[in-house]
């Protein structure tokens, strides 16, 4: 029997479920279809995000730092902690832990949203039919007015390094080693190699990250970026920038294995040795099955599903959101979109504002950014003053011994309305977020300079950095710079 509803959802990820929950929320009759099994061959929900992705990294990068701090930092506190070891099948039983409370959780939200869940691979096979096939094989067909694909993203593999998810692994090997590998290679000095490179730095491996680029995180403030691998160095991340690797080659027998991987960079031809290697050269569209040809979607050079700004497919009833369109593969840059097409479904004015999608780097300490940075501003030609504060300079960075680090602020130097915000140092993506809500609202670097903020607080940094691009910070020399 063919079941009939509103909106038919392909993919639980955020982009999915937000969709989902949000048309569910309207009043639409929706069925969200998901296919991931967990390894005991139940479904789950929450796609990269929360199986293999944000939430099982920030457990792992969240442990690993406790570590450092009880191993290194404990003592300046004054806190004699006799012998410090890492219990690594407990810290992946937490991470599992936390990740099957999130899963399930969505599993909740869903049905309390009246959201159908269904089991299964989905395929559009018309504008308004969706086959679902399940584990099993048995086949329904769904008919929708609308049907929102959120498919999502999986690992590029490059062929020099084939993954086998034991030695050379992806983004989710990396987040099931059983032990800390001694020499740890990673390729791609992206967000998600430094985060899971710093995971196994901290825990004791020997960490080497190729990266083929000759700059250190080309889309960063070079500011920041400099200041970023200046510690990520200090805390014995080593990054060989311009290797690209070329080849690979496991260790033969069945005792330990090991890979040595041949790389190019200015010196010639090059080779490491490493128990353990990740590759995390970036993430492409999934779209495999999904989308019958006589449909006609068009897809974009790099395989990603072609929409405009309000997600829109060429096929006036499908849309499109999230890793598997255009735009920064980040969870909440597809949680908004979702929610705009649910919204749009139901009759609603709704946008997703592209030029405030804010970018975070989990390490410690971490990155953040939003907005633009200088060289862009520099590039477009527009004036903007800058102002930088140092935690080296707030009082509460200080008592936590955490004080690595800066926030940025940019002001149009004509309106001096917020053009960016760009820090590297304690709680950078919090902080962050409060300058994201002030450009949201069009603040200028003058209201966030009037605004009162606790004491103390690390959210100081974020006040005294617009009062520097005024030319009035209190607790730094005052330089304003302009350019
Ligand atoms: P996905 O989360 O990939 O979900 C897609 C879902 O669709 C999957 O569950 C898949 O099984 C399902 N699916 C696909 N095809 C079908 C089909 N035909 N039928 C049924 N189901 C289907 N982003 C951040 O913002 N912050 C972070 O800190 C962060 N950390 C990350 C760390 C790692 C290690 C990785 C790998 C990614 C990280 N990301 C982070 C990126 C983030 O996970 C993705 O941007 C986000 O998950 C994309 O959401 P999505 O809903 O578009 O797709
Ligand atoms: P991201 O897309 O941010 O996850 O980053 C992936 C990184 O991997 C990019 O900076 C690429 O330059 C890098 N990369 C891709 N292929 C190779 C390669 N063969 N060797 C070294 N680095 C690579």
């Amino acid at each position: 029997m063919t079941k009939e509803y509103d909106v038919v959802v392909i993919g639980s990820g955020p982009a999915g479920y937000h969709a989902a929950i949000r048309c569910g929320q309207l009043g639409l009759r929706t069925a969200c279809i998901e296919k991931w099994q967990s390894r005991d061959d139940k479904t789950v929900y929450g796609g990269t995000c929360l199986n293999v992705g944000c939430i099982p990294s920030k457990a792992l990068l969240d442990t690993s730092h406790k570590y450092v701090e009880a191993l290194h930092e404990f003592e300046t506190h004054g806190i004699k902690v006799p012998a410090v070891s890492i219990d690594v099948p407990a810290m992946m039983g937490r991470k599992d832990e936390v990740v099957k409370q999130l899963t399930t959780g969505i599993a909740g939200l869903l049905s309390s949203n009246k959201v159908e869940a269904i089991s299964g691979k989905g395929k559009v096979t018309t504008p308004e039919t969706v086959l679902v096939t399940d584990h099993e094989g048995k086949e329904q067909e769904l008919k929708a007015k609308h049907i929102i694909i959120a498919a999502g993203s999986v690992p590029i593999e490059i062929p020099p390094t084939p993954v086998d998810q034991n030695t050379i692994v992806d983004s989710t090997g990396a987040l099931e080693f059983d032990e800390v590998p001694k020499r740890l290679g990673v390729i791609g000095a992206g967000v998600i190699g430094l985060e899971l490179g710093s995971v196994w730095a901290r825990l004791g491996a020997d960490v080497v990250v190729l990266e083929a680029v000759e700059e250190f995180l080309p889309t960063v403030d070079r500011q920041i970026a400099k200041e970023a691998a200046k510690i990520f160095a200090k805390q014995g991340l080593q990054i060989k920038l311009g290797a690209r690797v070329t080849g690979s080659k496991l260790s033969a027998g069945r005792a330990k294995k090991s890979v040595t991987v041949e790389y190019q960079d200015g010196d010639g031809e090059q080779r490491a040795t490493f128990d353990k290697l990740i590759v995390a050269v970036g993430r492409k569209p999934y779209t495999r099955d999904l989308l019958d040809p006589s449909l006609g979607i068009e897809l974009d050079a790099r395989g990603f599903i072609r929409v405009d700004d309000k997600c829109a497919t060429s096929v006036p009833s499908i849309y499109a959101c999230g890793d598997v369109v255009r735009g920064p593969m980040l969870a909440h840059k597809g949680m908004e979109e979702g929610i705009m097409v649910a919204e749009r479904l139901a009759g609603k004015k709704a946008q997703v504002n592209y030029d405030l999608v804010p970018s975070v780097i989990y390490t410690h300490p971490e990155i953040a950014w939003v907005g633009k940075n200088e060289e862009e501003l520099k590039m477009a030609g527009v004036e903007y003053n800058v102002g930088a504060f140092p935690f080296a300079a707030s009082g509460r960075a200080l008592a936590a011994n955490d004080s690595e680090g800066m926030v940025k602020i940019i002001a149009d130097a004509a309106t001096d309305r917020i053009l960016g915000c760009h820090i590297i140092g304690p709680s950078a993506a919090d902080l962050m977020q409060q300058v994201v809500i002030a450009m949201e609202f069009s603040a200028s670097a003058e209201d966030l300079g009037l605004t009162m903020f606790s004491h103390p607080t690390l959210s100081e940094a974020v006040h005294e950095a617009a009062l520097a691009s005024l030319g009035h910070a209190i607790h730094i020399g005052n330089r304003k710079r302009r350019a």
